[in-house]
């Protein structure tokens, strides 16, 4: 028996718990708890008050049958999560069948042999040690990357108050000082100024990228097209000092998600589509939403430097930028929000990129069930 099944407790039901006096005195012997209970409602009672790690139930009992009380633990949520192991004298397919789909995780077949019980008993009561561990950990990691989001937009909120007194003050320096300061102050001036402006651009990032996901997060129809033409007139004007091409195949799939999230998606895209366009042809964007299976995905295609397949994964997480900053300006966190808003949906991201050629940005989200017109 290992360390973490040490002090287990077991709950034995059967109605004639002398003839399993050998059993119990072998777990025993291991150092387990053993509770008995004979009837199927001491049972219930039992198993809701003493919470064992393990039960061991007989199939065959006087008031109610072992598969009704499997059943009944398994439907209320007190019970749900205990492990049952049936004792069964009736060696039939039929009631292994019967025990495992009414929630069952394994069986021994009576007479009972001590070997046995004792093996598949240490086996699920670590199965059960170590499934409750990674549940523990799972909730300290939400827990954890909860704390570490509220810090972030704490943080990124905070520094914006400094950040504006620089900006400020600086400006009354140009301004009324600028005149008499020699080049060389004038130009430390300016750097200033380009720093603390950069700063402010990467903190409203950090916020959006705090804020993203935060909260409820819509799972609605969400149709495509009256939000695309949105972010067409958003981006009106850089489309057409660029002579850019936006092409919108039809018609959309629909996907569930935040129409919000979606948006912010969305822009993010076509805003670098722009961005990383290749200076010596005009950027040709092409947007389409497809249904596949159970998924609708988007896809945000462009014509402009792509990028090579090693930088394809961690172009998505925070600040990973491939560009310098005055090349293409950016602060890396835009793919980062795509990448959380379509996780929040019950989605993903990926990209498919050749250098020199363009990238296509695939959003997959669920896809909204069909309603009848
Ligand atoms: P930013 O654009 O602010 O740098 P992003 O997170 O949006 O941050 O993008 C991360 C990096 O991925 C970019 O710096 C760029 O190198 C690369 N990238 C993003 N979109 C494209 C695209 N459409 N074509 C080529 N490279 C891209």
């Amino acid at each position: 028996m290992s360390a973490e099944t040490h002090s287990a407790t077991i709950l034995i039901v059967d109605d004639t718990p002398i003839n399993l006096r050998v059993i119990v005195e072998s777990l025993e012997g291991q150092g387990y708890q053993i509770v008995v209970a004979t009837r199927g409602e001491e049972a219930l009672k039992r198993a809701d008050y003493v919470q064992p790690d393990l039960i061991l139930l007989d199939v065959m009992m006087p008031d109610l049958n072992g598969f009704e009380i499997c059943r009944r633990l398994k439907s209320h949520p007190g019970t749900r999560d205990i492990p049952v192991i049936f004792m069964t004298s009736l060696a039939s397919v039929d009631d292994k069948v019967t025990g495992f789909s009414v929630g069952a995780l394994d069986y021994v077949t009576k007479p009972l042999h001590v070997e046995e019980v004792r093996a598949r008993v240490d086996t699920h009561l670590r199965l059960r040690a170590m499934q409750k561990e990674m549940e523990k950990q799972a909730a300290q990691l939400t827990e954890a990357n909860e704390e570490l989001e509220a810090f972030a937009y704490s943080v990124s909120h905070d520094l914006r108050a400094p950040l504006r007194a620089i900006n400020g003050f600086t400006q009354i320096l140009e301004e009324r000082c600028g005149a008499s300061l020699p080049p060389e102050g004038l130009d430390c001036l300016l750097k200033v100024q380009f720093a603390s402006k950069r700063m402010d651009v990467l903190i409203q990032d950090l916020l959006t990228y705090a804020r993203t996901g935060r909260g409820a997060v819509r799972a609605v129809p969400v149709p495509l097209l009256p939000l695309i033409l949105e972010l067409e007139c958003t981006f009106g004007d850089r489309l057409a000092s660029t002579n850019a091409s936006f092409e919108v195949s039809q018609p959309l799939a629909t996907p569930l998600g935040d129409p919000t999230l979606i948006q912010q998606a969305l822009l993010n895209l076509i805003d670098n589509a722009l961005k990383y366009r290749r200076r010596e042809v005009a950027p040709e964007l092409k947007i389409s939403a497809t249904a596949d299976g159970e998924h609708v995905l988007i896809r945000v295609a462009d014509n402009g430097i792509g990028m090579p397949a090693e930088y394809q994964q961690k172009i998505f997480q925070v600040f990973q930028r491939l560009h310098h900053e005055h090349e293409y300006p950016g602060t890396g966190i835009g793919l980062a929000i795509v990448a959380k808003a379509a996780r929040a949906m019950g989605g993903d991201v990926t990209v498919e990129s050749s250098p020199g050629r363009g990238s296509t940005f695939t959003v997959q989200l669920p896809v909204a069930p069909v309603t009848e017109p």
